[in-house]
Parts: structure tokens; sequence; C-alpha cells
């Protein structure tokens, strides 16, 4: 069965009307962006990416059970970076006054992300510290700052120091602190194949930088995590 264009013409809007509740909370993370993915972005991604995989499979891509798959794919990639336009610095304006100026810990929060070198995505976790000057940030609200940080094409590095410039400005903290650890299927599934390898990140800012007793006091926090 050849590849036509009539094929393509088969791909329409309808496709991504509301078929199940899944693929409607992908529309509805879309609408709610300042830029939102349009319906019709989408339909025209599905296009491109069946032209891609007949180009790359050829017949065999013909299949009932990939006939779906170029509209899955361009849905997957507009829900793993609903972030792009979203203000990470939002979750943390509202913070509270605390008269707490040590330490504040928040470890082994779960994220995934799109590598932006190969488009597959990439887990772990972050353990992230910083040190209030009278003012605290509720503790859900690092993970929601790291979920829109993560929600885009990106490289792990760039989340570590994304996460922890954001924080550090925003709550006007003393000193921040973010270690990172993840896998990359980029890594366990191709080139290199080291499967379960993981990347260790860090940034570090303010107090952290110049007081080695800090920065011991808050690796030891964090290497708590394992007990
Ligand atoms: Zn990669």
């Amino acid at each position: 069965m050849s590849f036509t264009s009539n094929k393509l013409s088969n791909i329409s809007l309808s496709q991504f009307k509301e078929s199940d509740s899944q693929e409607l909370s992908l529309l509805e993370a879309a609408k709610s962006t300042p830029q939102p993915v349009h319906t019709q972005n989408l339909a025209q991604a599905s296009e491109l990416l069946r032209k891609a995989m007949q180009l790359l499979w050829g017949d065999s891509f013909n299949t009932e059970g990939m006939e779906d798959t170029p509209a899955r794919v361009a849905k997957f990639w507009a829900e793993m970076t609903w972030g792009l336009h979203k203000n990470p610095s939002q979750p943390l304006q509202r913070t509270f006054q605390c008269e707490h100026n040590e330490i504040v810990v928040l470890r082994d929060i779960k994220f995934s992300s799109l590598c932006e070198h190969h488009l597959l995505p990439f887990s772990g976790v972050a353990h992230v510290g910083y040190i209030p000057q009278g003012r605290v940030v509720g503790l859900s609200k690092i993970p929601r700052c790291l979920d829109i940080i993560a929600a885009r094409p990106q490289m792990q590095e760039r989340i570590t120091y994304q996460l922890a410039n954001t924080i550090h400005n925003t709550l006007n903290a003393l000193g921040t602190f973010v270690v990172i650890e993840a896998e990359h299927n980029c890594m366990n599934n191709r080139g290199v194949l080291k499967y379960g390898s993981k990347t260790i990140t860090n940034a570090v800012l303010g107090v952290f930088k110049t007081d080695v007793n800090a920065r011991g006091q808050i690796l030891s926090l964090i290497a708590s995590s394992k007990l």
C-alpha cells in the first residue's frame, strides 16, 4: 500500500476532538497556556510526522496499529512541553512570613522531561535546598516550579540552573542549592547504550557558594534522604 496525499487529508481536526478524557487533558493543558498549541497546529504536525514515518519505514508503516501514531506522537510532544510558555516563577509569587532562617530542604521531587537533542523522555528526582530571608514559600510550590521548567524541550543541566536561579531570585533566598539525578532514554536505548546510568548535576548559589559549612550541612541533609 503506498502513501498518498489522500491519506494525508484523512487527518482532520476531528481526530483531536473529544474522543477520550486523556486526549482532552492535553487540549485543556494547551488551552491554559498563553500561546496555546492550536488543534490546527497539532493536525499539521501530525501530517508532517506521517510523511517522516513514511520516508523512514515505507510500506511497513501502513498498519492498522500505526494509523493514528503520527497524531499520538504530535499530542505526546505537545503534552511533554506544556510548560513552554508558562512562567516558572509564578508558583513562587505567594510567600509567607516566617522567622525560620535555616535551610529548608525538599528531596526526591520526581520529574520527567523531554531531551531536546533526541526528543526522548528523561526522568529523575530533584533535591532542593534554600535559606529563606524572613519569607518562605508553600512546600508544594517548588515542585510546581520544577514541573514548568521540565515541561519543555530541555537539558538536565539547564533544568538544574533554571530551577536554582528561579528559586533564588524569586524568593530572595540567602542561598540555594539544587541537585538533580536523572536517567536518560537517549543513553539507555541509543548511542552509547548504557542502561541505568545516572547523570547528576548541581547548581549552587548565594551563601552555599562561599560558606563551606553551609554547603556541608545541605549535602548531609540531602544525603540523609538515602537513609
Ligand atoms: Zn538526548
